[in-house]
């Protein structure tokens, strides 16, 4: 019987721990943890993806602010306000909402960001922290992936797992983080000149479907009893719905589900782990330059 990897339960279960933590250290008279994000210009994904960060930080009762920048701006600008949230003793951790304006580069900006309040594990040395397994800021897609694991109790060691799409935010570092100790997985990254791809799918004892392409994975794709996480996020147009669209992911769960393990759903399955991830480091960052606050 297939079994549901729930994120939004787990999302909020992880929610509760962090918030009760965040009452013990307020309650012994330290600051609450504090996330900012910064956001430019007005692309409406980008909107809603802050306005959902934000929410989440206040329900765990984290102080959170937003620095909100006209199109406009220049990379210079930009630049000034990463270097004051660098500086800024009172915040914990910052993203940057991408993508950014075309007249900014998005590799000067993230390489500009403090390795120590990079939250979103976006900067050259937190990337070259998580490759060699030292303490870092890892991504937090890639870290709700693994959290949903782990917490699920689903057994890695051993297993084959193809990770299908090598982003530098979502495949590759799934793929380094499920090869290394621990996890244990052999792992095949697979991508679009991947030749036969489904010859390899159909190998997957967990496949991580990370393509950014509506419904492309089919039940011809799935080997039986895979586990089958399904990172992919898309808006289809959809006029029974109140909103006037529906969420769907890279998989086809009409037919791919019933042959699965264990299957997360879309919506509900590795996105709310994405914002509970990103809480986390932001705690994590917090305790850094709070040592002694437990
Ligand atoms: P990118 O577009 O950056 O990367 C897509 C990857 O998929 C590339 O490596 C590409 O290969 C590969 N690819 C594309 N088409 C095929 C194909 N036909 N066969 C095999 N590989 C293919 O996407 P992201 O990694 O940023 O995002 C992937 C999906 O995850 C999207 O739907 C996105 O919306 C979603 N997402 C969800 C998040 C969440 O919180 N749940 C967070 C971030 C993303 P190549 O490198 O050769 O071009």
């Amino acid at each position: 019987m297939t079994q549901i990897l729930d994120g939004k339960e787990l999302s909020v279960q992880i929610k509760t721990e962090i918030a009760n933590h965040v009452r013990q250290l307020t309650a012994k008279g330290h600051r609450a943890p504090h996330l900012a994000a910064v956001i430019v210009g007005n692309d409406g994904a980008s909107q809603t993806y802050v306005a959902n960060k934000e929410k989440s930080s206040r329900e765990v009762g984290f102080t959170s602010s937003v620095y909100r920048y006209p199109e406009s701006t220049t990379e210079e600008q930009l630049l000034e306000a990463i270097a004051f949230l660098n500086n800024d003793t009172d915040i914990d951790g910052f993203i940057v909402q991408l993508p950014l304006p075309s007249q900014i580069n998005e590799q000067h900006i993230i390489n500009a960001i403090s390795p120590d309040k990079d939250v979103d594990g976006f900067t050259p040395i937190n990337v070259g922290r998580m490759v060699l397994s030292e303490e870092c800021y890892v991504p937090a897609t890639p870290m709700g992936v693994c959290t949903l694991l782990q917490r699920y109790g689903i057994e890695t060691t051993g297993k084959h797992c193809v990770v299908v799409g090598r982003s530098n935010i979502v495949g590759t570092p799934v793929a380094n983080l499920l090869s290394r100790k621990g996890f244990d997985c052999t792992v095949t990254l697979c991508h679009s000149r991947t030749r036969d791809l489904a010859s390899i799918t159909r190998q997957a004892d967990i496949l991580i479907a990370a393509i950014g392409k509506p419904e492309f994975f089919t039940a011809d794709m799935i080997k039986p009893d895979a586990v089958v996480v399904d990172v992919g996020i898309h808006r289809i147009p959809d006029a029974t719905k109140k909103s006037g669209y529906r969420i769907i992911g890279d998989v086809k769960h009409s037919e791919v589900d019933p042959l699965c393990s264990w299957v997360t759903p879309v919506p509900g399955g590795v996105g709310p782990l994405t914002i509970v991830s990103l809480l986390q480091n932001t705690l994590k960052a917090y305790h850094r330059t709070h040592p002694n606050c437990d």
